[in-house]
């Protein structure tokens, strides 16, 4: 948001603060009314009229597919050959995101293209679900030795549903594998109604293996001709637009966030909102550990100068200081009025509930049917969870691949989530609500495994998450009664 100096000439592409409105509506003697709910929050800045003569930015890339089809191995190839292809040459950090550099580079075409490195496999849908809406290009892997999938054809129904907008590339991998039938791969594919090139279509096709970085150039080039194709363009000036891929606390620098760029040029000392977050930009570093003097669009990096913790997901803007106050304020006023509304109708469904199962019992009664025990709401148990992850984007994943675990007579509950180690008073919550902790990813001290052993409170911990899942699942199977 850019404030304007009285006496200043505004022209049409100024958004006003509701104080210099007011100033100016007293200047024309009108008695200004401010809408303060309107006038409190950012809003992303308005699209350009003229795409065309924007610069290109890299295209953002998602790698989709079955489980255990090499996309985690795929992502780590081509993360290693750019480390290799980088100035530094140092260990790469997972933040989330990392771009490599194509070969169009030198002909000043498509420089750089990035891949969203947030986790693919199925139990991330929530993060998944967040990630499609910044994708421009799906790379969907399919592995030659195992064919198409229920998750391969998840990702075929995705990417048609928005074909207009994100483009597709089939990854055939693990051709390195010894008898593998890549044409009846290719056939089965046209089959589900993907027109591959091969056949005279337009969806390219890519023949790799991750493991052995066979195909990975044909790959990266034949991404940069989708993204050249779909001429993707963006400001690199005027206000910041993104979204924060990861967050998490850092011992040193505080809360951080990766924050994939998709308008304007993010620079130190520029002041963000991001959702209930706010901060101003302190530090900018790649996932090298470079520190960086920008994020360009279609980049990512890490921030840190946040005040509090971003979530995964949540859109960052730029705005003037004092504006990202009111439109917190703002935020948080609306946040409450929220959380209101949605505990006074959990209320309303559990009072609705119970009136509905008396009225059944007094049916059930009236014609002398005994009521099965089972459908007594109160029957229904409880696994009560406390999560805790090492960053905000797996922790709500691993909350949301939780919440379909169960049936009517067991599920879950998530009592609280947050990022970080298993702490006392994690332990204790547990204890109170008589449920379990579980850690992803996250380290668990001596002192805190003693305690929780003193407490009796299980810790279900694994850095995998469908190891996480079968626990939780089979916490969830000891609940349910027994039939007699
Ligand atoms: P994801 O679940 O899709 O992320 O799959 P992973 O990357 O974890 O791979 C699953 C398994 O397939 C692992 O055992 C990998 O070593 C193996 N794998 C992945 N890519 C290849 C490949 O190109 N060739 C072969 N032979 N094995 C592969």
């Amino acid at each position: 948001m850019k404030s304007v100096g009285m006496g200043e000439q505004s022209s049409y592409d100024h958004i006003l603060t509701a104080e210099y409105a007011s100033l100016l509506a007293m200047e024309f003697n009108r008695n200004p009314v401010v809408d303060d709910e309107a006038a409190f929050d950012i809003y992303p800045p308005p699209p350009s009229a003229d795409r065309s003569s924007l610069p290109l930015r890299p295209p953002i890339v998602t790698i989709m597919g079955h489980v255990d089809h090499g996309k985690t191995t795929l992502l780590d190839t081509l993360r290693s050959s750019s480390v290799a292809k980088g100035e530094a040459g140092g260990i790469t950090q997972h933040i989330g995101a990392f771009s490599v550099p194509t070969p169009n580079s030198s002909t000043g075409g498509q420089r750089m293209i990035t891949f969203l490195d947030t986790p693919g496999h199925a139990a991330f849908s929530a993060m998944r679900a967040r990630g499609a809406s910044v994708t421009d290009i799906v790379v969907l892997v399919v592995a030659a030795d195992d064919g198409i999938m229920p998750q391969t054809r998840e990702v075929l129904e995705l990417v048609r549903k928005d074909s207009n907008r994100v483009g597709l590339v089939i990854a055939i991998n693990k051709v390195d594998k010894p008898g593998v039938d890549v044409s009846k791969l290719e056939k089965a594919l046209l089959a589900e109604g993907v027109q591959l090139e091969t056949f005279g279509g337009d969806i390219p096709v890519v023949h790799v293996s991750g493991l052995t970085g066979q195909g990975l150039p044909e790959l990266v080039e034949t991404i940069s001709a989708v993204a050249e194709m779909q001429d993707i363009r963006a400001e690199e000036t005027g206000s910041i637009q993104g979204y924060v891929l990861e967050s998490k606390v850092d011992k040193g620098l505080g809360p951080v966030a990766t924050v994939l760029v998709v308008r304007g040029t993010l620079t130190p000392g520029t002041t963000l909102i991001s959702g209930l977050a706010h901060g101003k930009v302190r530090l900018i570093k790649s996932s090298l550990g470079q520190s960086l003097k920008s994020i360009l669009p279609g980049t990512a990096a890490l921030v840190s100068g946040w005040k509090e913790l971003p979530s995964a997901g949540d859109e960052v803007l730029q705005g003037a200081e004092g504006d990202i106050k009111r439109a917190l304020s703002n935020r948080h006023r609306k946040a409450d009025i929220e959380a209101t509304i949605q505990d006074a109708e959990a209320i309303n469904e559990s009072r609705r509930a119970e009136r509905l199962l008396q009225q059944k019992e007094a049916e059930a009664e009236k014609e002398g049917i005994p009521m099965e025990k089972e459908y007594k709401k109160d029957d229904k148990k409880e696994l009560r969870l406390v999560i805790k992850g090492d960053v905000s984007g797996t922790v709500e994943a691993v909350a949301g691949a939780v919440q379909g675990i169960g049936n009517h007579l067991a599920g879950v509950k998530v009592v609280a989530q947050g990022v970080g180690e298993v702490n006392e008073s994690d332990v204790m919550r547990a204890k109170a609500v008589d449920g379990v902790v579980v850690a992803f990813s996250v380290n668990i001290s001596r002192p805190i495994k003693n305690l929780a052993n003193t407490q009796g409170v299980k810790i279900l911990e694994s850095n995998i998450i469908y190891r996480l899942m079968d626990e939780v699942k089979a916490g969830v199977i000891e609940l349910i009664p027994p039939i007699i």
